[in-house]
């Protein structure tokens, strides 16, 4: 379980129950606790290098007040993005959330659930008769600092509730026994994030392995949820066909059930390759511009992605493979 090394407090996060709970549960656990003024400029993080700057962030957890509630869009998972949780504490050099956070990558969770999920009920009602989907790890993963907050839990008990809405979230954290137990309505999704075995094992640090992951997939599924995996990054290297096989064989042997899998190809972008370089020196990621192609991204910034003829490889062999090793499942989508 996430256990931070220090929490920072918003003052008027405690002006919340789940604030106040937090507060006295990290009091009383003698963790060293301070305020700042705002949860997106928080200062007194220690490290002296980027790299130690990096795992001491990594190792620190905000508790404040989201107070935009406009929502950003999630394509091409979900209509919008629900913000319960930003940053996560594994160490995966790769992570999406070293652009989406950049210098900021400590973990914050949010104490206004009540009004965040208010604004999704808005959200729904305004495109009715359609559906419309929410993304909980957008900017994160939010189930390591489940076990505090138990926003997850309560977002899935809200869309459980909603004719017209939908929820989904992602994860590489295999401690889900707070979901199990929780009324969902089949309303929401849990995808379990899973990589082939030389990004896993080169790349990856403070996460869970495979086996765990596929394993917290299938009490999942047992508790009724829809499940599916986020196959990523799949990179090009010798060897990745093999081990993308391996991974979908490893998933038949667990699933009773046909998951659905979405597939993110590996791509970084120049903010990106500037971090990792200062936070993971002698990084073994590909972070070559040549032989990508540049892509504006929905975000604004651009990014190096595999040019398509690649990305047509990567999605044909995936196709394939699945409908061979796992029939009946669905590749929603290869990006
Ligand atoms: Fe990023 Fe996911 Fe790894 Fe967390 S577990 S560092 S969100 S890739």
């Amino acid at each position: 379980m996430f256990v931070p090394k220090r929490v920072f407090f918003e003052r008027d996060a405690l002006r919340y129950p789940l604030g106040e709970r937090l507060y006295h549960r990290f009091k009383s656990s003698g963790l060293p606790l301070s305020y700042t003024t705002g949860h997106n400029r928080v200062t007194g993080v220690p490290g002296d290098t980027p790299r130690r700057a990096y795992a001491e962030a990594k190792a620190t957890l905000v508790v404040g007040v989201k107070r935009s509630l406009e929502f950003q869009g999630s394509r091409p998972s979900a209509d919008y993005a629900l913000p319960l949780v930003t940053g996560c504490p594994g160490h995966c050099q790769y992570c999406y959330l070293q652009t989406t956070l950049g210098p900021r990558p400590y973990i914050r969770v949010y104490v206004n659930v009540d009004e965040i999920l208010a604004r999704a009920g808005r959200y729904i009602k305004e495109r009715l008769p359609k559906e419309t989907s929410f993304e909980g790890s957008c900017t994160s993963d939010p189930v390591p600092v489940e076990p505090y907050t138990g926003s997850l839990a309560s977002a899935v008990r809200f869309f459980a509730g909603q004719e017209k809405g939908r929820f989904r979230f992602v994860t590489k954290d295999p401690q889900v026994s707070g979901l199990l137990g929780v009324e969902h309505g089949g309303h929401t999704e849990a995808r379990v994030s899973l990589s082939p075995r030389y990004v896993e094992e080169t790349f990856e640090a403070g996460v869970a392995p495979t086996s765990e992951r596929v394993r917290a997939a299938r009490q999942l599924w047992k508790a009724g949820y829809a499940v599916g995996f986020l196959v990523a990054p799949v990179m090009v290297y010798p060897g990745w066909k093999e081990e993308l096989e391996d991974l979908l064989r490893q998933v038949a042997k667990a699933a009773e059930w046909a998951p659905f899998l979405e597939v993110v190809t590996h791509r970084f972008t120049a903010r990106a390759k500037r971090l990792i370089l200062a936070r993971h020196p002698g990084t073994l990621l590909p972070l070559e511009e040549e032989g990508r192609q540049y892509r504006f991204g929905q975000f604004g910034y651009g990014k190096y992605v595999y040019p398509p003829k690649v990305l047509e490889d990567i999605r044909a062999f995936l196709q394939e493979e699945t409908q061979r090793i796992l029939p009946g499942s669905q590749v929603r989508y290869v990006v």
